[in-house]
């Protein structure tokens, strides 16, 4: 009988009632200009329920624990989140975000993937009181001039999607966004240019989002920053990609056009554009041929400056089917920098110096491109 009791409690009491709750492991931010986007990662079954009021959202998780290391230290720097607070209800989790602007929600989940083994719970906190006048910082652009050649400087991947990561746990998006600042603050020197960044901060920016910033700043040229990555650590040098309806046949472009186009499954709601119709509006476009001649000429020029100053991957340029580059009407290239995957060129990547080096040479190449079109 004694057996029997403690058999009971053994399975009946709140200890084995535990393993029925999910887990909450970690959490983080991403402020972008327009908002701020919460990630909670979770189990695939935790239950949760998002409520909000004029200034403050509570997100809550039914028979939930929380990773006590995690979320010990939960604080914002962020202009829009004031604090956020964890508290606990009997076998609920609440998750008390204050807000500081009027704000609309937005959430949806995400499944793992090759890099977050956890199911995840995205909350935008769209902001409403966003400013249509950006504040200037140093690698903003000046107001264009006349005549001046608008050229739009995409930084690949960012906030939760990190693109490539390195031996050494450098991120591709930090390499990118450091050398498209520097990119574009070279352009801005120049008086017939002027440079717009696609995003300016660690945030995502869907692919389509990033060719419609193009079309509304009128710019005349699309180049997008990236860094290689393959299993082998001996793969080394540049690569520029252009628009091509075809694609390349080769394994390594067929790869890389899987994984730019798949990272727009970071934002998650996203509608997909339809590839196909998008291609037709490209064939339709009489100066088609004519751009992708030229952005086969401008990736050439960057080819040849970046290979004064470092091993080149591919000596031409390689077509790819990239959603990024299927902007029709501007001459638009891909130039994967050096291979994030190679820790002596990711130790390049991540030098100051060196991506000087690498944004004057890309920078060099615009202007060679620009000289033998007029
Ligand atoms: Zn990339």
């Amino acid at each position: 009988m004694r057996n029997w009791l403690i058999l009971f409690i053994l399975f009946f009491s709140p200890l084995s009632f535990g393993e029925d709750k999910t887990t909450l492991y970690d959490f983080r931010y991403w402020s972008a200009p327009d908002h701020t986007r919460i990630v909670i990662d979770k189990d695939e079954d935790t239950l949760f329920n998002i409520q909000s009021s004029d200034d403050y959202v509570i997100i809550s998780f039914d028979d939930a624990e929380v990773l006590s290391e995690t979320f010990s230290n939960i604080f914002f720097k962020d202009n829009r989140i004031q604090k956020v607070r964890i508290k606990r209800e009997k076998t609920t989790i609440k998750l008390i975000v204050h807000i500081s602007k009027k704000f609309k929600l937005k959430h949806f989940t995400l499944n793992p993937n090759s890099k977050y083994k956890h199911h995840r719970l995205v909350v935008d906190v769209l902001d409403l009181e966003k400013k249509v006048t950006k504040k200037v910082t140093k690698t903003d652009s000046p107001p264009s001039l006349r005549n001046q050649k608008i050229i739009l400087v995409d930084a690949g991947h960012g906030g939760e999607d990190s693109g490539a990561v390195g031996k050494n746990k450098s991120l591709e998006k930090n390499v990118n966004l450091a050398i498209a600042k520097k990119l574009v603050a070279i352009i801005n020197q120049n008086k017939d240019f002027k440079a717009v960044l696609s995003r300016s901060g660690d945030y995502y920016v869907p692919l389509t989002k990033r060719l419609t910033i193009a079309q509304q700043q009128k710019a005349s040229m699309f180049i997008s920053i990236h860094a290689d990555s393959v299993e082998s650590i001996s793969a080394k040098g540049a690569s520029v990609y252009m628009l091509s309806e075809k694609g390349n046949n080769s394994k390594l472009a067929k790869q890389l056009e899987a994984s730019q186009n798949l990272v727009d499954q970071f934002g998650g709601v996203e509608t997909v554009i339809d590839n196909d119709q998008f291609l037709k509006n490209i064939l339709t476009d009489y100066s088609r041929k004519d751009k992708e001649k030229q952005s086969f000429e401008l990736a050439q020029e960057i080819i040849a400056q970046l290979d004064k100053i470092g091993p080149i991957h591919k000596k031409i340029p390689q077509k790819a089917n990239f959603v990024v580059l299927k902007s029709p009407s501007i001459p638009s290239v891909l130039v994967e920098t050096a291979f994030i995957s190679n820790p002596t060129q990711e130790k390049r990547l991540t030098n100051k110096k060196q991506q000087q080096k690498i944004a004057q040479s890309i920078y060099k190449g615009i202007v060679n491109f620009y000289q033998k079109l007029d």
